[in-house]
């Protein structure tokens, strides 16, 4: 499942690669991954891209007048690629872009003079595939009030990464949610983007264990634990900004320390790392230095 560390470098990315590009055409192989009229879709053709970002776990690509908010789920996964490319299998929707006059603004600087950016005249595409078509692509026109699950408002805290979730905010919010550590990382009412492997991840560097209650945490416990957040999204960025392009297709997951290591050596402390699975999702830990 993308999470916040995936989708940043995708979403820097895909930036990079189309803002100032025109629609030049929107199609939906499969059209149930969308929510939203074929006119909608058709009426993207010709708007500019102004943004592309990602919010929570959405990737948010702002055009000059309508939005498309796309939430991957599972197994969504964004192919940048050129028109003659073999298209993937299970390709949901395509979007075709024309040439780039002038040059893009607000690009994150790790993109600079990359190899796998598109030249300035090139025609690149966006394909969006999902295998299990669990993910959901949303049509957001400027005069349509079409609700997105689960993004903006109540239901999504700030993002995890967020410059303005400070430790004393992190402390505030984090007092109204008494449950089990791996549960509270993954609630995106609390802080948005991160999911199953992650939260095992940031609780391996906290030294705590994911079936722990927050209630129990001591006031050092609690700091360590958005340390933790910070540091493991952060180095996590850093890895995949190296490792994913140009083939954003593939989610890079080899370097973590447990998640998904069941019965390997804990990189800190050597011993076997347990797994546990229930609901359909791996939790991954370490009986050795996680308390
Ligand atoms: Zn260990």
């Amino acid at each position: 499942m993308p999470e916040l560390p995936d989708l940043t470098v995708v979403a820097d990315a895909l930036h990079a690669a189309l803002t100032g590009r025109p629609v030049r055409s929107a199609e939906a192989p499969g059209p149930l991954a969308v929510r939203g009229t074929p006119a909608e879709l058709s009426a993207l053709v010709g708007q500019r891209v102004v943004e592309i970002r990602r919010r929570g776990k959405f990737l948010l690509i702002d055009l000059e007048r309508d939005r498309i908010a796309c939430n991957p789920m599972l197994t969504g996964r964004f192919q940048l690629a050129a028109p003659g490319d073999k298209l993937p299998s299970k390709t949901a929707v395509v979007l075709g872009f024309g040439p780039r006059t002038g040059a893009p603004r607000d690009v994150a600087r790790w993109t600079r003079d990359a190899t796998w950016l598109p030249a300035d005249d090139a025609e690149p595409e966006v394909r969006y595939r999902d295998p299990t078509q669990m993910g959901k692509i949303y049509l957001v026109p400027a005069d349509v009030e079409r609700p997105v699950p689960g993004l903006g408002g109540a239901e999504q805290g700030p993002d995890a990464d967020d410059p303005a979730l400070t430790l004393e905010v992190w402390r505030d919010r984090i007092r109204k949610h008494p449950g089990e550590l791996k549960n509270l990382l993954r609630n995106q009412a609390f802080v948005a983007g991160i999911g199953n492997a992650y939260s095992d991840e940031i609780l391996h560097a906290a030294h705590l264990l994911p079936f722990r209650k927050r209630s129990s945490l001591a006031a050092e416990e609690v700091d360590a634990l958005y340390a933790a957040t910070r540091s493991t999204l952060a180095d996590a960025i850093e890895v995949l900004r190296a490792r994913v392009p140009p083939t954003f297709e593939k989610q890079v997951r080899d370097f973590l320390a447990v998640h998904d290591k069941g019965g390997q050596a804990c990189p800190r402390c050597g011993t076997r790392i347990t797994e546990v699975r229930a609901g359909g999702f791996i939790t991954s830990y370490c009986r050795g230095c996680q308390h």
